[in-house]
């Protein structure tokens, strides 16, 4: 496994200094990264060309099908309130239907086709800016066994506001709009979505079998599966829930979470296979 690691540039980001001290203190930092990386020989570059894929899903198919998205606690497939165009909902991943429709994007995509500068044949199935939100059975069911269901008010079908902002504390990120969470780990879909992330393969390959997936390790799926083997075709881009400088024990937990992706992620078996790591 090739580790790319590097903080994403903040700097760009409206949300401000977000914990440094200052901008000079974080382009100090940032240079220094910049040294670490080259020495330890961090140095590949590999564009997947990957974000948030399915912000326009619900403008495209809300109408057409409801299935493909989220099942809220209060029986809707529907945006969270305040989330006017729907880019943040998140999607029913265990549904095949969505599967062969991201499969039908990817093969639309010009930069899909061969002989295009940047052909690539890789899928992104990295989900909205937004923790892992269906309840519906099917998606439950890959969830592997975790206490930390029961205990949650959003999983067990308690009161929870579904409002966009806010969104985040289902994820205890600590880069969610509400900042300061990050207290231990929430309840975790990271087996959902190792599934999802193969399906999505599983189907893409049946069209190129060189295909591989680009998925996130992400808000309430960032922790390693426990139950599921992920695929090596499946790059991870991984993304702590907390930026530095980290605080509250999860900068120790973030190697754990890495080294349990690597374990379930087939590294041994395939060289090529990339962990993003906090950059986009
Ligand atoms: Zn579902």
């Amino acid at each position: 496994m090739t580790a790319l690691y590097c903080w994403r540039q903040i700097i760009q980001n409206p949300g401000g200094l977000r914990g440094w001290q200052s901008a000079e203190t974080r382009e100090r930092y940032q240079a220094e990264e910049r040294k670490f990386l080259i020495r330890h020989r961090f140095g590949g570059v590999g564009n997947w060309n990957y974000g948030h894929a399915f912000s326009r899903y619900w403008q495209r198919f809300g109408k057409t099908h409801p299935e493909f998205f989220s099942l809220l606690p209060d029986g809707r497939r529907a945006p969270l309130d305040g989330d006017k165009d729907g880019q943040y909902i998140t999607m029913c991943v265990s549904n095949p239907d969505l599967w062969k429709q991201i499969i039908r994007d990817w093969k639309n995509d010009p930069l899909t086709r061969p002989g295009h500068r940047a052909y690539r044949p890789h899928v992104v199935a990295c989900e909205n800016d937004t923790p892992g939100m269906c309840t519906c059975p099917n998606c439950r069911a890959w969830d592997a066994p975790d206490s930390r269901f029961a205990a949650s008010d959003y999983w067990s079908g308690r009161p929870y506001p579904l409002q966009r902002r806010g969104r985040f504390r289902l994820a205890r990120a600590d880069w969610g709009e509400d900042g300061g969470t990050a207290v231990g780990y929430p309840p975790s879909l990271s087996d959902r979505y190792a599934k999802f992330y193969n399906a999505v393969l599983q189907e893409a390959r049946k069209s190129n079998p060189k295909a591989r997936v680009v998925g996130y390790a992400y808000a309430n799926y960032v922790e390693g599966p426990t139950a599921t083997k992920v695929d090596p075709g499946v790059v991870i881009s991984f993304v702590p829930l907390a930026f530095f400088p980290v605080h509250g024990g999860i900068e120790s937990d973030i190697p754990d979470s890495v080294e349990t992706l690597a374990r379930r992620g087939g590294a041994g078996s395939d060289p090529a296979s990339q962990l993003h790591a906090g950059g986009e």
